[in-house]
């Protein structure tokens, strides 16, 4: 059976997570490598860091995948009379150190989130979360508990089902109070109090919650607000794409590659 070449491994991945499905400020796509070669071992990473980086190479990883992309703002159009943002000289020298291992890069990131099955999905099957619908835009999910349950043990619930950092998953509200219906959304959710507060939801599980937000937005009726980190939300999604990508893979007749999930935690947050 034939190899996929890294080329068509982009295609069918961008069959699922279309490009032009993503925020019109993401950079997403392929960030650099030769799409002519090989796509025998993908590498799987929610950060494009140091240290996955190190491990994609170290694995011999022809191919990495990460969910947020290593330019940004740096290739933002610069504002009238503004110069460009320069690139730091570690994301430069990753760049080099992919590049000289022959490693193409892609970046899936919103196109990541507002596809289905996409980031919230993983994060509502990680959680055991039963009927699950989309939220509107297609960025974020509702789902339920199979059986209400206190907060406290929901929140207990979610640091054994996700890679939880050192500020734990935090939740406003009372321990005692009943769970049932839940609105989430992988990655920094702040955003999206006001739609979350006309869905009858008892509680809204995102990441990167601030004072002030949070304060206003309960003071205005929000339902319990729970924040169990960025990675920790968004890295089910890597495992869940993986798994579609051997599935596709296979219905496009091409042999499989050899998959590897970082387990590395990016979480910044490492003391408490
Ligand atoms: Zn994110």
């Amino acid at each position: 059976m034939k190899s996929a070449t890294a080329g068509e491994v982009v295609e069918i991945l961008h069959r699922r997570y279309p490009p032009e499905t993503a925020q019109e400020w993401d950079r997403v796509g392929v960030a650099l490598g030769d799409l002519s070669g090989s796509a025998k071992r993908i590498y799987f990473a929610v950060d494009v860091l140091p240290e996955t980086v190190a491990e994609a190479i170290e694995w011999g990883a022809d191919f990495f995948i990460a969910h947020h992309p290593l330019f940004l703002f740096e290739l933002a159009e610069p504002a009238p009379g503004e110069e460009p943002l320069p690139i730091a000289p570690w994301k430069s020298q990753l760049a080099a150190q992919l590049e000289i291992s022959g490693a193409v890069l892609l970046i899936l990131h919103t196109n990541a989130d507002v596809a289905n099955p996409g980031v919230s999905d993983a994060l509502a099957q990680a959680l055991g979360l039963i009927n699950v619908v989309e939220m509107p835009e297609g960025l974020g999910r509702v789902g339920e508990v199979v059986r209400p349950v206190p907060l406290q043990k929901f929140v207990e619930q979610i640091s054994r089902s996700i890679p939880v950092g050192a500020n734990g998953v935090r939740a406003t509200g009372d321990s005692q109070q009943l769970i049932k219906r839940i609105a989430l959304c992988g990655g920094s959710g702040d955003d999206r109090f006001e739609i979350v507060q006309g869905l009858g939801v008892d509680a809204y599980l995102t990441s990167d919650l601030k004072h002030h937000r949070v304060s206003e937005a309960l003071a205005g009726g929000a339902p319990v607000l729970i924040d169990a980190g960025h990675f920790a939300t968004e890295w089910p999604w890597l495992p869940q794409a993986a798994r579609l990508l051997a599935e596709d893979l296979e219905e496009c007749g091409y042999a499989q590659p050899e998959m590897k999930i970082s387990k590395i935690s990016t979480d910044p947050w490492r003391v408490r």
